[in-house]
C-alpha cells in the first residue's frame, strides 16, 4: 500500500487515500472527520449519496478501539460489513439475522479489539447484554446513522432510537456523530435533544441536487407516459422506476419488458433470491430499469442511476427527496420524474384515513402528505420548494432545471369552477342517502346521462350539465388541486368527496382560488414531441 507519509496529510487523508483509495475529502468530510477523530460530538446533515460513511468510518480506524455503528437497516449490514471487508477493514454486525454461534465469533472479536466497526442494530442497545458486552470492550465512537428514526414527527420513527439517549450517560467520554440524510430543521432539533447530544456541532450540507431535473407531470396513461419518457431521453439508461403497489409493480416491469425496455420487478413480495438477483444486476449492469416498491434503493451505491420515475405519489416530500436522490450521485446529468393525477390524492387520502395509528399520527401524515402536494402543484421552481421545505433556502430565485422553471405554468382564475364543484359537492352531501366520489361530480357538471346519474336523479338537480365549458381532463384537474389546497376532503373507504371548513369561503365568495392550468396533453407523451 502507499505509505501515509508520501501525502504529507493528517492521518485521516493517509486513512482516505491507503484504505479507501478516494484521491480528496468532499465537502465538509474532512471537517467533520477531524472533529470527531479529536473526540468532539457531531450531528451531520448531509443529502443521500453524499458521502456520510466516510464521516465515522475514517474516525473509528484512526481512533483506538472500535467504532460501534447503530443501523436500523438490517438487510444491509451484511453488505456493508463485505464490502468494508473487500478493503481490508476489520468489520462485523450483530443482529437478528445471526445463529448464536456467529454472534459469538463476532462478540469475540470485539472484545479481543480485532474489530474496526461494529455494526448494531437499535433494539440490540435495549438489551443489558449488548450493553453489558460494549462495556467489556474499548469504544472509538459511537456513529448513529439515519438519526431521523428518533423523531417521532418523521415518516420513520423506530422507539428503540429512543434508548440511544443513554450511551451519552454511559460512555460520557466516547464521541457520538449522529448522520442523517433527512431533516427539517425540527427534525434537526429533536435529534439533539433526544440523543441527548447539546453539545454536539453540526454539519450541515446543501442538500441541493443541481444534476437532477426535477419534473411532474399530470398523470394520464402513467405506463405510456413512462415509455415515452424512457424512448425519449433515456434510451439505454439505468433508472428506478417507483410503484405503490406490488402488483403495479408487476405490471410496470412486464409492460417495458413487451415494449423493449428491459426491466426487473423489486418488491418484498418476492422470494429473497429473486430480489437479490434482481438488485445485484440491477449494480452490475448497464442500462437495467428496476420496477419497485419503495423496499428498494434504502443504502443502494449505483452511482450511474440515469432516472428515478414515480408513477405514484409518495407520502412525504422525505421520502420524494430521498428516492429521487437516488439518481445521478456522479454528478452527470440525470431526472427526478413522477407522474400525478387525481386518484393519488384521492388514494392516498384514504390511506391516512384507514390506516393504524392515533389521531395525532393521521394529523401528521396528513401534513406530509399536504406537504408533498403542494410540491406537486406549485408553480414556482420545484427545486426552491424542495430546499425551503428542507430549511435551506435557493440561491438565488429559479434553478433553471426543473419544468417549472423549463415551462412556466399559467395560472388562471378557478374561482368560478370551483364553486361550481364545491356546491355540485353541497348538494349531493344534501341528499345524505348516498356519498358520491369525485367520477359522479364531473358526470353531473358535464351533463352526462351515465345509468348513475339517471339511478339517482342527478340530471334534475340545478348544477346538472353547468360545466360544459371544461372537458373531463380539466374537471379532475380541478378537483385535484381543490383536494390538494384543503377544499375538499375525502371521507370514507369509497373516497366520498365532502366540504371543508374553507370550502365556506369559497361558496360565500371571500375566497378567490387561483389554479394551475393543466397542460393540453401530458408534457411527457409522444404526440405532444416534435412541436
Ligand atoms: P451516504 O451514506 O451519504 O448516502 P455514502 O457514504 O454511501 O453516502 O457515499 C456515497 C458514495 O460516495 C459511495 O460510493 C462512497 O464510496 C463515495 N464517496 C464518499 N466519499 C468520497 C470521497 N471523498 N471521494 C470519492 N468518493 C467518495
Ligand atoms: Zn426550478
Amino acid at each position: 500500500g502507499v505509505m501515509p507519509e508520501a501525502y504529507g496529510g493528517s492521518e485521516a487523508l493517509a486513512t482516505l487515500h491507503r484504505v479507501f483509495g478516494y484521491e480528496a475529502f468532499r465537502g465538509e468530510q474532512e471537517a467533520i472527520i477531524e472533529h470527531v477523530v479529536a473526540g468532539g460530538d457531531a450531528v451531520v446533515l448531509m443529502p443521500t449519496g453524499g458521502g456520510k460513511s466516510l464521516c465515522y468510518q475514517i474516525p473509528a480506524l484512526v481512533r483506538p478501539g472500535t467504532g460501534v455503528v447503530v443501523s436500523p437497516l438490517i438487510a444491509l449490514m451484511q453488505d456493508q460489513v463485505d464490502a468494508l471487508r473487500a478493503l481490508g477493514v476489520r468489520a462485523g454486525f450483530v443482529n437478528s439475522t445471526q445463529d448464536f454461534d456467529e454472534r459469538r465469533v463476532v462478540e469475540a472479536e470485539f472484545l479481543a479489539g480485532e474489530l474496526d466497526l461494529l455494526y448494531l442494530a437499535p433494539e440490540r442497545l435495549r438489551l443489558e447484554s449488548t450493553l453489558d458486552l460494549l462495556s467489556r470492550g474499548k469504544i472509538s465512537l459511537f456513529a448513529i446513522d439515519e438519526a431521523h428514526c428518533v423523531s417521532q414527527w418523521g415518516h420513520d420513527f423506530r422507539p428503540d432510537y429512543l434508548a440511544l439517549s443513554l450511551l451519552g450517560e454511559r460512555w460520557p467520554d466516547v464521541p457520538r456523530i449522529a448522520l442523517t440524510a433527512t431533516a427539517t430543521h425540527a427534525t434537526h432539533q429533536e435529534i439533539t435533544q433526544r440523543l441527548n447530544i447539546p453539545a454536539a456541532r453540526h454539519f450541515v450540507a446543501s442538500f441541493d441536487r443541481p444534476n437532477i431535473q426535477y419534473r411532474i407531470v399530470p398523470k394520464a396513461d402513467p405506463k405510456k407516459q413512462l415509455l415515452s419518457f424512457l424512448r425519449e431521453e433515456h434510451a439505454g439508461d439505468a433508472g428506478i422506476v417507483y410503484c405503490l403497489s406490488r402488483n403495479s409493480v408487476e405490471k410496470t416491469a412486464e409492460f417495458l419488458t413487451r415494449n423493449g425496455v428491459e426491466a426487473v420487478p423489486y418488491h418484498a413480495g418476492l422470494d429473497a433470491g429473486t430480489r437479490a438477483a434482481h438488485q445485484s444486476r440491477f449494480l452490475r449492469e448497464d442500462g437495467l430499469v428496476v420496477v419497485a416498491t419503495i423496499a428498494f434503493g434504502m443504502g443502494i451505491d449505483k452511482p450511474d442511476v440515469r432516472f428515478v420515475a414515480h408513477l405514484d405519489l409518495p407520502k412525504s416530500v422525505e421520502g420524494y427527496y430521498q428516492e429521487t436522490g437516488r439518481a445521478g450521485r456522479d454528478g452527470l446529468p440525470s431526472t427526478a420524474w413522477m407522474a400525478y393525477g387525481l386518484n393519488d390524492v384521492i388514494q392516498q387520502r384514504k390511506l391516512i384515513q384507514s390506516g393504524e395509528g392515533d389521531e395525532a399520527f393521521r394529523r401528521r401524515s396528513q401534513g406530509h402528505l399536504d406537504a408533498m402536494l403542494a410540491l406537486c402543484e406549485t408553480v414556482h421552481c420545484r427545486r426552491g420548494q424542495l430546499l425551503a421545505y428542507f430549511g435551506q433556502d435557493a440561491e438565488a430565485g429559479a434553478c433553471g432545471n426543473c419544468d417549472t422553471c423549463l415551462v412556466p405554468p399559467d395560472t388562471w382564475d378557478g374561482t368560478i369552477a370551483a364553486q361550481k364543484v364545491l356546491s355540485t359537492v353541497w348538494r349531493l352531501d344534501r341528499e345524505r342517502r348516498q356519498k358520491f366520489g369525485a367520477v359522479q361530480i364531473v358526470d353531473i357538471l358535464l351533463g352526462r346521462r351515465t345509468a348513475k346519474v339517471i339511478q339517482f336523479d342527478h340530471d334534475q338537480l340545478s348544477v346538472f350539465g353547468i360545466g360544459e365549458e371544461l372537458t373531463e381532463g380539466e374537471w379532475r384537474g380541478v378537483v385535484r388541486q381543490l383536494l390538494a389546497q384543503g377544499l375538499l376532503a375525502v371521507e370514507g373507504e369509497y373516497g366520498t368527496l365532502v366540504l371543508t371548513e374553507a370550502s365556506g369561503e369559497v361558496l360565500g365568495r371571500k375566497r378567490e382560488v387561483p389554479l394551475r392550468k393543466e397542460p393540453k396533453k401530458p408534457a411527457a407523451s409522444r404526440s405532444s414531441s416534435g412541436t
